[in-house]
Parts: C-alpha cells; sequence; structure tokens
C-alpha cells in the first residue's frame, strides 16, 4: 500500500485523497484483525472525519503537513481526548481523557489520521503482550507467535498493514523489541527527546514514546513530527525537532562498536549473534570502521532495572484508587474499596510489580534495593560514555530469538524478563536506541539488529540504521 512518505506526497499533490487511503487501511483492519487482535479500538469515524479534513485542505491550496492522509496506530496507552485509553488494563475500564498526549496533537497538526489505540501488555509490563486484559495479540508474520510487548499492537498493526506507521513507548524495550519479532523498524528515541506528556506513566525516569515503520525512513518521517520540545513535560529536552529524513546512510569513516556484552549474553540464539556480525561485515563494505566493544556494567542492566521500573510503577500506580478513574469495586470503608477496586482491576504481573516496587522502596530495604540499583545505573551510564569516546555508535542484537510461541514463558517471569537483556542497558542510559529487520531464523522469522547511540545521537544512529537496512535488502 506503499511507504508513509509516498503517501503522503500523494496527498499532498492532490493525487490521492486521504479518504481512499483511509478506507483501503480500514479494509485491511477488517479482513484481518479478528486474527490478529492488534486494536482495542478501531476509531473509524474519526479516522474518516480526520481525512476528509485533511482533504478539505488540499482542496483549498493548504498544506495538511508532513504526515498528510497517512494513517497511526496509536498505542492504548497515549491520552486521546474523548476516547477510552485503557492500557490494557480492567482498571481504567470507562475513563475517557479529557486531552490528548503532545504526541497524538502533533500527528493530527500534521495531517496524520489515527486508526485505532492498540493493544498492550498492561500498563506496559511485559515482553510478549500476552498480559492484556483483553486477549493477546498475534504476530502477522505467524499467528501461533507472540508479537513481542509491551507495544505488541503496535508493531503487528505495522506488519500486518493496518497502518504505515505507528507508535509505542519503550521503558525496557517494549518498542524495539516488538519490533523486531515482527520484522517492523522500532525507535526509542533520547530521554526528553519526544514529551511524554499524555503518555500513561509506567516509570518515569525511562519511558520514552517513538515510531514503528516498515522502513528506516519513515520511522525518520514519524519522530521528526513528534520530537521537540514541550513545556507540558517538565524532562523534555530544549531542542529543536530532530531533521532525521535528511541525515542520508553513508557511514563512511564512522567507528561503530559491536557491545560484547549485549551480543554475548547467555540466552542469544546463535542465529542472531551471527546477524549482528553480517550486519558489522556490512558497515564495514560500507566505509565504517568496526571494532568490539565492552559495556562491563552492561550485565547487570536487567537487575537494576527490575528494581528501579517497578519502584516507579509501584509510585505511579497509586493513583488507581477506585476514586480518580475508571473501575470501582465497592468496599464498606475507603481503604476495603481501595483494595477491592485494585484486586479486580490489576493483572498479575501488574501486581507482581506493585509488590516488588513497594519492597524495594520500603524502610530498611531501601538503599540495599533501590540506593544499588541506581549505582548501577551510573556505572552503565559511565560505561556507555566510555565506549562512546571510542566509537561514533555500537550494534547488538535488539533481542534473544526471533518471535517465541504463546505461552512459552508464561509461567517464568524471569524468562519472560531476559527478553530485554538487550534493550535495557540503553533505557537507564536515557540514550536512544533502534531495531532494524536483518535477515531470518531458521523458523523463517525477522531478527532484529539494534543500534544504541549516545544521548541525542539520533542522526547517526540513523544512518547506521539506513546502512543496514540497505545491506539486508540486498542480502
Ligand atoms: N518488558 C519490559 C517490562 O516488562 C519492558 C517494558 C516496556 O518497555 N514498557 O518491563
Amino acid at each position: 500500500m506503499g511507504s508513509a512518505i509516498d503517501l503522503a506526497a500523494a496527498v499532498r499533490t492532490g493525487a490521492r485523497s486521504a479518504r481512499s487511503i483511509t478506507e483501503e487501511h480500514l479494509a485491511a483492519i477488517d479482513a484481518r484483525e479478528g486474527e490478529i487482535h492488534a486494536f482495542n479500538l478501531v476509531t473509524r469515524d474519526q479516522a474518516l472525519a480526520a481525512a476528509d479534513a485533511v482533504d478539505a485542505a488540499v482542496a483549498r491550496g493548504e498544506d495538511p503537513g508532513p504526515l498528510a492522509g497517512v494513517p497511526v496506530a496509536l498505542k492504548d496507552n497515549l491520552c486521546t481526548r474523548g476516547i477510552p485509553t485503557t492500557c490494557s488494563s480492567r482498571i481504567l475500564e470507562g475513563w475517557r481523557p479529557p486531552y490528548d498526549a503532545t504526541v497524538v496533537e502533533r500527528v493530527l497538526a500534521a495531517g496524520g489520521i489515527p486508526v485505532g489505540k492498540t493493544n498492550l501488555d498492561e500498563f506496559a509490563m511485559g515482553s510478549s503482550t500476552e498480559n492484556s486484559a483483553f486477549g493477546p495479540t498475534r504476530n502477522p508474520r505467524d499467528p501461533s507467535r507472540v508479537p513481542g510487548g509491551s507495544s505488541g499492537g503496535s508493531a503487528a498493526a505495522v506488519a500486518a498493514g493496518f497502518a504505515p506507521l505507528a507508535l509505542g513507548s519503550d521503558t525496557g524495550g517494549s518498542i524495539r523489541q516488538p519490533a523486531a519479532l515482527c520484522g517492523v523498524v522500532g525507535v526509542k528515541p533520547t530521554y526528553g527527546a519526544v514529551s511524554r506528556y499524555g503518555l500513561v506513566a509506567f516509570a518515569s525516569s525511562l519511558d520514552q514514546i517513538g515510531p514503528f515503520a516498515n522502513s528506516v525512513d519513515d520511522a525518520a518521517l514519524l519522530l521528526d513530527v513528534i520530537s521537540g520540545h514541550d513545556p507540558l513535560d517538565s524532562t523534555s529536552i530544549a531542542a529543536p525537532p530532530t531533521s532525521l529524513r535528511a541525515a542520508g546512510g553513508d557511514v563512511a569513516g564512522l567507528r561503530i562498536g559491536i557491545a560484547v556484552e549485549l551480543t554475548e549474553a547467555d540466552g542469544i540464539a546463535p542465529e542472531v549473534r551471527t546477524a549482528v556480525e553480517r550486519a558489522a561485515e556490512a558497515l564495514v563494505a560500507a566505509g565504517a570502521t568496526v571494532e568490539r566493544i565492552s559495556v562491563p556494567s552492561a550485565v547487570y542492566g536487567l537487575s537494576a532495572y527490575y528494581l528501579i521500573a517497578p519502584a516507579a510503577a509501584s509510585s505511579n500506580l497509586a493513583r488507581y484508587d477506585g476514586v480518580r478513574y475508571g473501575l470501582r469495586s465497592p468496599g464498606v470503608d475507603v481503604a476495603e474499596m481501595n483494595a477491592a477496586t485494585r484486586d479486580a482491576g490489576f493483572g498479575d504481573e501488574v501486581k507482581r510489580r506493585i509488590m516488588l516496587g513497594t519492597y524495594a522502596l520500603s524502610a530498611g530495604y531501601y538503599d540495599a534495593y533501590y540506593g544499588q540499583a541506581q549505582r548501577v545505573r551510573t556505572l552503565i551510564i559511565r560505561d556507555l560514555a566510555a565506549a562512546y569516546e571510542r566509537v561514533d555508535a555500537l550494534i547488538s542484537p535488539t533481542a534473544p530469538t526471533t518471535a517465541f510461541p504463546f505461552g512459552a514463558k508464561t509461567a517464568d517471569p524471569l524468562a519472560m524478563y531476559l527478553s530485554d537483556v538487550c534493550t535495557i542497558p540503553t533505557n537507564l542510559a536515557g540514550h536512544p536506541a533502534m531495531s532494524v529487520p536483518f535477515g531470518l531464523g531458521a523458523d523463517g522469522l525477522p531478527i532484529g539488529v539494534q543500534v544504541l547511540a549516545p544521548a541525542l545521537g539520533e542522526t547517526v544512529m540513523f544512518r547506521v540504521a539506513r546502512a543496514i537496512e540497505a545491506a539486508g535488502e540486498s542480502a
């Protein structure tokens, strides 16, 4: 159905109508959504109205913007004014946000067409979308496999052709890992590069919003639209929006490191490691130099994350008390109502995180757990800073394996957590990283190569990603 860039160009010149493009994607959703379950809600009427508004603007001789008429799927933890936003949790049942997230506003202002709210692991906690209260999403490449998570619905929507673009959120890998498992591009920007205003908080010092797309160029198009300072997010960086579309794919003279610990960690499938090595060879062929770089403390990233993220979650999720949002279960007094609501409204994984986090923050344990995890976080930042004195970017696997079958890891939370061993260190550091499809595993399913860069290093990251994408296409 064409790239997002081509579709927007066609709409801007009047060669195609936004309505016909939107109808085409809604038809694709009708044909296969019953099987895939990428969406919690398809906002058909709103999408068609937005498309008509874009077409009317073109008819008046106005330019609707860089996303003119392009369908965009929104993860269902992004606030949409008047439209249910569930985080795939029962506790938000019936809640309609009174405002749009900044990214949603920017998509609309750029002429983009939101087509629906995509499924996720409840409150973005998970790596397979199996933790959704509304049932899992299936991987369009093989419906017997998970799409990854937590932004599994957004990744699947793009992979299935339901929308050329989608937005997700990434706290420990939730954009990159599902992108890898579904064979699409997924980007976690630098912390603060994209406004978090209107993103339902999971772990506020780690959460970032970013794009999914079928190509590096399309991902650049959407990231350019959503990035840039926002006074409504106090952690937003006072930098102008990116211009990644213009960055090109020239890697001649760039120094690139293979992140040793992330590529050789336990559980990384040999075929995934081989894909990273082949990507490295392709970068050398394109004129870059490649060396192996050690980031020693990266191996502790997962442990630190599973203290810091649950600690933040236990605090952020305290607001779901049966009073301010959605669900309320009765009780004889307020405390019992709070407890009954939270018991009925939260799923097992969310409860597990709240308990882990509350424990890690409790008096007497705080320094041993939370404090220690923060010190590990500092070490990771230092090790990555040392690495980036020697190289411009790093590469590694995105995920240890290709997409796994449903149920394969649900009984063993640690096995599930290990899905993010390669992606978590960049969240702890606040750095950007992205996943680019590169080759297939023995099961015929896609493998993702991760490109990592220092804070605000998106331009170099996109150049490397383009070179890997180009090599993958010709391989
Ligand atoms: N899978 C990780 C977790 O469960 C990361 C989730 C995310 O990035 N939102 O916490």
